[in-house]
């Protein structure tokens, strides 16, 4: 980040990819709850995965790539952008 200004406030937006939560449904988790409305067996899912060179079972939910978990993106703003980009909500 160039330091053009010399004050910056930190952004902070909730995350797009994961609204929030942190967490990501395995893509290969979520076509399994796609395929099948009702629960499969254990052995099922392993044979799931196995179709997909997987073989042992990942977690249904993963840490989201984007915000690393935490649900939120952080970037630093240059103080003045960020009064301008506020400021009709200050009033
Ligand atoms: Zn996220």
């Amino acid at each position: 980040m160039p330091y053009r200004y010399k004050y910056y406030v930190v952004k902070r937006e909730m995350c797009k990819k994961c609204n929030g939560s942190g967490y990501l449904m395995h893509p290969i988790w979520e076509k399994i709850h796609e395929e099948n409305p009702t629960s499969l067996t254990e052995n099922e899912i392993k044979e799931y995965f196995k179709k997909y060179g997987i073989l042992e079972v990942p977690p249904e939910w993963l840490e989201c790539d984007i915000c690393k978990g935490s649900g939120f993106i952080t970037e630093y703003v240059p103080l003045i952008d960020a009064i301008k980009e506020t400021q009709s909500q200050l009033t």
